[in-house]
């Protein structure tokens, strides 16, 4: 099929991990790559839908205190993840480290940003403690995120 993730048999998976979904090259040589950031086990778990949204506000904004390469985070339709897309080639080691750092930040913060009417669709969709609670269960298996596969 043409969408990468379609022809990913999700039974086989292992969440959580991080995985290398997409690489493009665009006309001009410049590379994008697209990371599958798996939070919970395909058809077995997902997250509700505020925690979701929170991640993504608060993920989307912190990770570009730390890189200038983030494109896009945004969650799967699904609620078991999010695709992370970022310029150029980048590692398994370097975007984890990324996610580590935005997600060790996301523990501390005070407040979701921009979780109001004028800056978001559905600003009252929202929980920080859900968030937070979601980042740290990833954070706490840190040492699996390379694992794709059962
Ligand atoms: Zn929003």
């Amino acid at each position: 099929m043409n969408v990468e993730s379609f022809n990913l048999d999700h039974r086989l998976v292992a969440a959580p991990y991080i995985r290398l979904a997409d690489r493009k090259v665009l006309p001009h040589g410049d590379v994008i790559s697209k990371f599958d950031v798996r939070f919970t086990q395909p058809n077995v778990a997902h997250l509700v839908m505020p925690t979701i949204h929170s991640l993504e506000h608060l993920f989307a904004e912190k990770s570009r205190d730390h890189s200038d390469r983030v494109i896009d985070f945004s969650p799967m339709g699904c609620q078991t993840g999010f695709y992370l897309i970022v310029q150029g080639d980048a590692s398994f080691d370097e975007v984890a480290a990324l996610v580590e750092a935005t997600l060790t930040d996301i523990l501390t913060a005070t407040e979701v940003p921009a979780a109001n009417d004028v800056q978001c669709g559905w600003g009252s969709n929202h929980t920080l403690e859900g968030a937070q609670a979601a980042a740290r269960e990833f954070l706490g298996q840190r040492g699996e995120w390379d694992r794709v596969f059962a």
